[in-house]
């Protein structure tokens, strides 16, 4: 009989796309995936340190997952992930496993030793390792949407932020590797796939043999856009300090690279951007934004925002609001600063903004966006959009939703399609969230219907 893996993923796209690496790995080794607890063999947790809140929920889930122990002593419980790297051997305490992000590939080793007496650890770093040769096993549904990650790690350090520890040195993947998993997913009926990394605007590939085999992030994506002009394709995350004027043009020059770009800002104040380590201030951000509205007019754009952080004055706070007003996001990423050990920030700032401050000026900056995604939305009405079908929509079954290329979510209704089928639609009205759509056409892709 087959074993089962049970896999819970917590955090960002890239831990989606590890825990399908990881499943791959795994299935190798006869493991078959369940979506209930009470008959894995194996339960995974891959998981996220980026804020504490994070790592408090997983504490509470290891605690469940070890009831599984009472009545089962075998079940094997394992950490994979950014909070494996973080914690490393205190987590040794709870669980049987703990394997870091570039430690995979030791999981069917790890798996062999492990016992009750003996719990295994692999939280090695690597400065090559892409997985580029692994062929992820898919955990989405629906077969339409699929992450593919270019690059791992990070070299920025911003002083806030954990991952360059969690997850090493930045490394791109090579490109043909890349180019080959997109189109074996567009032959597997595939419509979307997002590309990931950190940082994708540093992706840089070095053909050891070749100096004119280098690809820049610009390159690829024209590499990847060229595999089906029916085929969809985004990225996450862009950096402020590093998207090119060739990135927005070669996102200009193909329909089917999808208009949007998430560009996280982080503050809208200088002096906090300096201290965030950032590279960039206000005034370079404003003139990014400037420059992908003046070659796409259309582009969304999406952003992260911190409030809080060391030493925020409300000079600052203001500035952060002043700049989401200027810049009307289409949605945000909200976010309370969270001290983390071991970064720059812990070090050398105190986190010296009482709670009830942080939780009302990120009280303030949601309710601003919420404003600004609303009029972000307004300015769709009577707009045509081509929508990639996901699926009913969740609050009526008659109608369908889906996102439109510059990654507002549409609901229209539904003339019998399914999943991964285009529409065309136009918006008649919206919520801050929401385009609500009628049909102009039929469907352009699969059943045709009037
Ligand atoms: N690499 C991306 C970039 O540079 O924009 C972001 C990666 S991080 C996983 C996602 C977001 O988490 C960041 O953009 C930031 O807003 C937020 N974040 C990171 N560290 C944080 C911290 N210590 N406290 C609160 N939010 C944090
Ligand atoms: Fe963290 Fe900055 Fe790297 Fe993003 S760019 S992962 S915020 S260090």
């Amino acid at each position: 009989m087959s074993k089962k893996v049970y896999i819970e993923t917590y955090g960002c796209q890239m831990n989606v796309n590890d825990s399908e690496v990881v499943l791959a790995i795994l299935q190798e080794e006869g493991y078959t995936l369940t979506e209930n607890m009470d008959e894995a063999d194996l339960i995974l947790a891959n998981t996220c340190s980026i804020r504490d809140n994070a790592e408090q929920r997983i504490w509470g889930r290891i605690d469940q997952f070890r009831i599984q122990k009472k009545t089962r002593p075998d079940v094997i419980i394992g950490i994979l992930g950014c909070m494996a790297e973080r914690l490393k051997e205190k987590l040794l305490e709870k669980v049987d496993l703990v394997a870091g992000p570039d430690a995979y590939r030791a999981l069917p080793k790890l798996l062999k030793a492990v016992t009750p007496e003996r719990p295994q650890i692999d939280v090695l770093l690597s400065h090559e390792e892409t997985y580029a040769d692994i062929k992820p096993v898919r955990l989405d549904k629906n077969g339409v949407s699929a992450f593919v990650s270019i690059m791992r790690g990070c070299n920025n350090v911003c002083s806030y932020c954990v991952v360059p520890y969690t997850r090493g040195a930045e490394r791109s993947r090579d490109p043909h590797t890349i180019v080959n998993e997109v189109t074996d997913l567009w032959s597997r009926g595939y419509k979307e796939v997002t590309l990931l990394g950190q940082n994708v605007d540093s992706y840089y590939w070095k053909d050891k043999n070749n100096s004119n085999g280098n690809t820049n992030f610009a390159q690829l994506l024209e590499m990847v856009a060229k595999i089906s002009p029916e085929l969809r394709v985004r990225f996450s995350t862009s950096h402020p300090k590093d998207i090119s004027d060739e990135v927005i043009y070669t996102m200009a020059m193909y329909d089917n690279i999808c208009k949007h770009i998430h560009l996280p800002v982080q503050s809208g104040s200088s002096i906090m951007l300096e201290k965030m380590r950032r590279k960039y201030n206000r005034e370079w951000y404003l003139e990014r934004v400037k420059k992908i509205r003046s070659v796409i007019p259309d582009c969304g754009i999406t952003t992260d925002v911190i409030a809080g952080f060391s030493g925020e004055t409300e000079q600052d706070h203001q500035d952060t609001l002043t700049l989401m007003e200027k810049v009307v996001f289409d949605s945000a990423f909200m976010f309370a600063y969270s001290e983390r050990p071991g970064t720059l920030a812990s070090k050398k700032y105190a986190d010296d903004i009482p709670q009830d401050v942080k939780t009302a000026r990120l009280n303030e900056i949601i309710e601003l966006q919420g404003r600004m995604s609303l009029k972000s939305n307004q300015k769709e009405i009577g707009k045509l959009m081509k929508v990639l079908v996901e699926g009913p929509s969740k609050k009526n079954a008659d109608e369908l939703c889906g996102r439109a290329s510059n990654n507002k979510m549409c609901v229209f209704p539904s003339l019998g399609e399914k999943a991964g089928d285009y529409c065309e639609v136009e918006v008649v009205s919206v919520t801050s969230a929401t385009l609500i759509c009628k049909r102009i056409e039929s469907c352009l892709d699969g059943i045709v219907n009037r």
